[in-house]
């Protein structure tokens, strides 16, 4: 008898746990077991019983600008001088340089990041939203692009075959890079539109006081043999190679002596984490748009593709923005020289860098600035 009130009131509780569990962690089990199909940028996603938002839905709500590093996994958010940094995975945070513990950490989910919601309930934001007016949310849209034909006036850049100089050369592409930009609706500025020299760091600081979204520099290249022909796009890192830093010795002459400029004193970022972070997103931005034009080149069996290096050039590193260099062929080589001069393939060749600058704009808008 005893044996079997136990079985009952065991039976009982068992159904009661169970009762228990369908009311509070069914609603937590079909959210997590729906998170496929949940729209990130519509209610919370739970995973577990946590809360979780799309970063970008957390920064855009809340005018909190952000940064952050794919290959770190650090993710930089901040407005005014206040900021939190945390990292993919972790649970510790650094919030005005004070460590805090989350319930979560930030997870990367199906290719988009997501936060604990948790974040913007600490302190740290209720005192900022007082504080400070919201910052202007980057809504990743590529609108316009500053292209820049090297080197002009006093400054020729390379000659090369039947002495073709560099300036007059990229002067003229440079033109028609913005004829086919402009037709699909980009607004394009030039660092110089006439056979005028500027100086490195004024191109520097002319794009870092506008609202320009990249910055493509213009110039062709010259070899000690004439055999060597090709293209090649660069972005800013240090050079892997001895041709690379061949080239970059060229290309930087122009600023032999030169100090940057206003513009990039005037930078009003100061942070040095925020400095770091921003350098590293525009490198790796500056290698999408690289790859994309690499690859639309690729389209066509018009020139030798040498591929995406890296160099320290001046007028790149001076430069704010996602920032490549671009040599379109060597001067040096006769048969090169003479088709860069030509106003048919010079036409052909600016339609592919085009379509390579097209595909990346629709690639960074697609995924907000490859954080999906
Ligand atoms: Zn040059």
């Amino acid at each position: 008898m005893a044996k079997k009130s136990f079985s009952i009131k065991y039976g009982a509780l068992l159904v009661f746990a169970a009762v228990l569990f369908l009311v509070f962690c069914g609603p937590m089990t079909r959210s997590a077991s729906a998170a496929p199909d949940l729209d990130l940028g519509g209610s919370s996603l739970f995973l577990g019983n946590v809360p979780y938002l799309s970063l970008t839905r957390i920064c855009r709500e809340n005018h909190i600008s952000y940064r952050w590093d794919d290959l770190t996994g650090k993710i930089f958010l901040y407005r005014g001088n206040r900021y939190v940094t945390c990292l993919i995975g972790e649970t510790l945070i650094d919030v005005n340089g004070r460590i805090q513990t989350l319930g979560a950490p930030p997870r990367i989910l199906e290719g988009t990041l997501v936060l604990p919601r948790e974040l913007i309930d600490l302190e740290w934001w209720k005192d900022i939203r007082k504080t400070y007016p919201p910052t202007m949310w980057k809504d990743f849209t590529i609108r316009s692009v500053m292209i820049d034909a090297g080197h002009g006036g006093r400054d020729s850049g390379g000659i090369g075959f039947a002495g073709i100089r560099e300036k007059d050369v990229v002067l003229d592409f440079a033109k028609r890079l913005r004829d086919k930009l402009s037709s699909n609706g980009i607004d394009v500025r030039l660092t110089r539109s006439d056979d005028t020299f500027v100086p490195l760091p004024d191109r520097a600081a002319a794009t870092n006081s506008s609202e320009v979204d990249l910055f493509i520099s213009v110039h062709a290249n010259i070899a000690r043999t004439r055999w060597v022909s090709g293209f090649e796009i660069y972005y800013c890192s240090d050079p892997l190679d001895d041709s690379a830093r061949a080239v970059q010795m060229i290309e930087n002459a122009a600023a032999e002596g030169a100090k940057p400029a206003s513009g990039f004193s005037s930078c009003s970022l100061k942070d040095a984490t925020l400095m770091d972070l921003m350098n590293t997103e525009h490198r790796r931005e500056a290698i999408e748009l690289a790859r994309s034009i690499s690859a639309s080149l690729g389209e066509e069996r018009l020139i030798r593709n040498h591929g995406i290096r890296s160099a320290n050039f001046h007028v790149l590193k001076w430069t704010q923005r996602p920032s490549i260099l671009i040599e379109i062929g060597f001067l040096t080589n006769p048969r090169e020289a003479i088709k860069l001069r030509d106003s048919y393939y010079q036409d052909r060749l600016a339609e592919r860098i085009a379509e390579g600058i097209l595909s990346f704009k629709r690639e960074y808008e697609r995924t907000e600035g490859f954080t999906k």
